[in-house]
Order: structure tokens, then sequence, then C-alpha cells
């Protein structure tokens, strides 16, 4: 399968890891839009979050989980940070392997287009 983060979950392209459980790997986006900006992805490839099936439903609140936890390692819990989840064409998805994008280290600016 032609996905890069499929490649970096098997370790065949690098990346700068934050965290990984069996089912869940984060790492530092290669492309930093904040001070803090890391992927957190399920293992299983799932191109968009339209592809989540119900039985997926747990994996999607473990993505959650692992944010919650890495923005306390990060030290940014209490100041705040964004979880973005970019889907399809007009959502700005890129990589179309489901992730979450956890920014945060400053004041984010407007969010809406
Ligand atoms: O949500 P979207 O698909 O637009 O985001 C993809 C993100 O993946 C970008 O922020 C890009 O910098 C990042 N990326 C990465 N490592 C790669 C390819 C893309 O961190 N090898």
């Amino acid at each position: 399968m032609d996905c890069i983060f499929c490649k970096i979950v098997e370790g065949s392209i690098p990346s700068k890891k934050v965290f990984e459980n069996e089912r869940v790997l984060a790492f530092q986006d290669i492309q930093p839009a904040a001070p803090v900006h890391i992927l957190i992805i399920p293992k299983k490839h799932i191109p968009t979050m339209n592809d989540v099936a119900d039985e997926d439903n747990g994996l999607i609140g473990e993505l959650f989980a692992a944010a919650r936890q890495i923005a306390k390692e990060q030290g940014i819990a209490e100041a705040g940070y964004r979880l973005i989840n970019n889907v399809n064409s007009d959502g700005g998805q890129v990589v179309y392997h489901l992730h979450i994008h956890l920014l945060g280290g400053q004041k984010l600016g407007g969010l809406l287009p």
C-alpha cells in the first residue's frame, strides 16, 4: 500500500516519535505550523474520518486519549491547544491516512476560513 503514514508506522520512513502503543502512533509533523505540532494516527490504515467504522469508535477515543497525554507531556495542557482533523479536499486533507493534528505552544489564530 502506497501510504506514507503506513510507512512511518512500519518504520521504513523515519519519524520523530513522541508516543506509541499497539494501536496508536504520534510523531512530530515535518512542517510544523506551531511550536508544538504533532500528528496522532491509528496504526491501522483508515483513509479519512468518513471511513471510520462503528467498531473503530474505541480507537478514535484512543487517539484523543493519546492527545491528552501528549499535551500534558509537552507542557501545553493548561495554556491550551487545538486538535484538528482535516477531511477530504474541502477540509484540506493531504495525507489519506486518518490523523489528528495537535497544535500548541503559542496563542493560535482564528480557526475559521
Ligand atoms: O491534514 P493534512 O493531510 O493536510 O496534513 C498532513 C500533514 O502531514 C502535514 O502537516 C504535513 O506536514 C505532514 N507530513 C508529515 N510527514 C510526512 C508527510 C506529511 O509530517 N512524511
